[in-house]
């Protein structure tokens, strides 16, 4: 008997479902590139050349192990570029009895899968996806009968079952979050520690080439290159946060600094991601650092937080509220992305710096993309599918599953609050707070109107003005309503008329 185990990209971990069970001696493990996936959307090239290098790397990994793999490099001449043409090609080569495959991140490529057993009259087993530490089901039964959910219930349940920061049946330290001394804004000289940085070696390099002639009209730069691109690079780049970052990153979680893209983040997400890393490793190692007295307990509950907590739970959101999810758009948000998201030109010096290293990187840090280009794509109204579509193409760790929920829930409060409790709008001056952007801007943080005035400034309270139907309800934005309730016509004029020019500004393609 022979059987078809189809390993997608994101599926690069050696004890993932579908290679359960294996017959090293006739079993066909399958991993294909295909044209179809690398341009649904016009990803950033760091990141298809950071995928396809990590699948070669581990099927030679696999080959090395014993097992047969058919590998289907983008420019093999019989290569169909799909899913369904690469498998159909596979069957009529090696007439499998079966095919088993581990359940995908993305709704688009599960509904293709469900059709499969049917299309190839063969029976197909999608496998649950092992390495997460919540299912789909178990996260429904628990999100069961809440009329809203929130994150941190979810993630003290998860700490509970898996004992993690655990003393007994309380939190260790005695409280569940540490973010009150959390997120400090930069201090003056901060020195960040160096990153860690892969050799590029013959298989990287070769796709690097390929990316290059195949996609060289997409965004993003693709060198300097320097992701881990196998397990023991990756583990090396976790071990590296534990020691060097772990200590700092609850303190500057939240902060950001011109030219320095990775702070005291971990820079792991796209390991997580693709399979590299598994997430109960990195929470397990980051506690085990904790207990040996080498991280504070601030920082490492933060980070086990957002693994064991928000990781798991947009996760569980995706799954739970698809396909419906994608089309959100609570507050009929219609505007298109400015051309500054692609790297045309921008006199706003937040906006300019996240942009830019996201071009270099793929990779913004967290308050970079919440905060800043997040905020910005809330208070301008831009419509929901241009903003998704834009975290989808730019960052090398997005994949549909993580990045919707972040997007449409997160910042854009497009399911009318259901995974967020308030929009996260902010004006300049959280911006000015926590990073120092503001120095080197052309606008005035201080200024809240007029041409010089910090676009967040008027763009806030529009925000607000415009969506008074949606959000004066809300108990947690009475607030800034209440505020409003208190500004003359003359300020509320102003506010209109400068969101106005600029809204205007942008529609011409001029520089704003
Ligand atoms: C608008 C927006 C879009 C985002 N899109 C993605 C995406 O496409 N893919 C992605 O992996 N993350 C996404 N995130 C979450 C987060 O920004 C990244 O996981 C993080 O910046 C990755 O960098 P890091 O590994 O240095 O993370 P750290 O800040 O060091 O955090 C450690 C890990 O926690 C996990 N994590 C933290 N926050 C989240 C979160 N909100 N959702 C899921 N996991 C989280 C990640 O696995 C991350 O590697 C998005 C956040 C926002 C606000
Ligand atoms: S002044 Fe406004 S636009 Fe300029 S960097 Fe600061 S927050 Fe950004």
């Amino acid at each position: 008997m022979t059987t078809l185990r189809l390993i997608l990209g994101d599926q690069l971990s050696h004890d993932i479902a579908a290679l359960k069970g294996c017959d090293k001696d006739n079993d066909i493990i399958l991993m294909v590139e295909v044209w179809d996936e690398a341009t649904y959307v016009h990803h950033h090239k760091k990141k298809i050349a950071f995928l396809f290098s990590a699948m070669r790397h581990f099927a030679a990994e696999l080959q090395d192990k014993g097992y047969s793999v058919h590998y289907t490099k983008l420019d093999d001449e019989k290569n169909t570029g799909s899913f369904r043409g690469e498998i159909e090609r596979a069957i009529k080569a090696y007439k499998p009895d079966e095919i088993i495959v581990t359940f995908p991140g993305e709704y688009r490529v599960l509904q293709d899968m469900i059709k499969w057993e049917s299309a190839f009259e063969i029976p197909v087993d999608i496998r649950e996806d092992n390495r997460f530490l919540c299912t789909p089901e178990k996260f429904e039964q628990w999100a069961q009968g809440r009329k809203s959910l929130r994150m941190e219930f979810f993630y003290r349940d998860m700490r509970r079952d898996y004992n993690i920061l655990m003393d007994g049946d309380k939190p260790e330290g005695g409280e569940w979050n540490y973010d009150s001394e959390n997120r400090k804004p930069p201090k003056e000289g901060l020195l960040v520690p160096p990153t860690y940085t892969a050799q590029i070696d013959d298989i990287t390099r070769e796709v690097i080439d390929l990316v290059a002639t195949r996609f060289g009209n997409h965004f993003g730069d693709l060198e300097p290159f320097y992701f881990a691109v196998t397990r023991d690079q990756a583990l090396h780049a976790l071990d590296k946060f534990i020691t060097e970052r772990l200590q700092k990153f609850g303190d500057y979680q939240d902060a950001m600094v011109e030219g320095e893209p990775w702070m005291f983040h971990a820079h792991i997400s796209f390991y997580l991601n693709c399979g590299l890393l598994k997430p109960l490793e990195c929470i397990q190692k980051a506690q085990d650092a904790y207990k040996k007295g080498k991280a504070p307990l601030n920082a490492t509950e933060g980070f086990i937080r957002q693994i064991m907590g928000w990781r798991e739970y947009i996760r569980g959101i995706y799954w739970m509220k698809m396909p419906d999810y994608a089309q959100e758009n609570f507050l009929e948000a219609k505007r298109k992305l400015p051309n500054f998201f692609w790297g045309a030109p921008t006199h706003m010096n937040c906006l300019k710096q996240c942009i830019k290293e996201t071009k270099e990187n793929a990779y913004a840090h967290h308050i970079q993309r919440l905060m800043v280009l997040g905020n910005f794509a809330l208070i301008a109204g831009i419509d929901p599918k241009y903003v998704n579509e834009w975290y989808l193409i730019v960052y090398a760790d997005a994949y549909e599953w993580v990045e919707l929920p972040n997007v449409s829930g997160m910042i854009l409060y497009a399911d009318g609050g259901y995974l967020a409790s308030k929009p996260y709008a902010a004006s300049g001056a959280y911006i000015n707070k926590m990073s120092d952007y503001c120095k080197g801007c052309k606008y005035s943080v201080t200024k809240k109107n007029g041409p010089q005035a910090c676009p967040f400034n008027y763009l806030y309270w529009d925000f607000f003005l415009r969506n008074e139907d949606q959000l004066s309800n809300n108990p947690r934005i009475g607030m800034g309503y209440r505020t409003l309730a208190k500004m003359d016509d003359d300020k509320i004029t102003a506010i209109k008329s400068d969101a106005q020019r600029f809204f205007k500004a942008i529609e011409n393609n001029e520089i704003v």
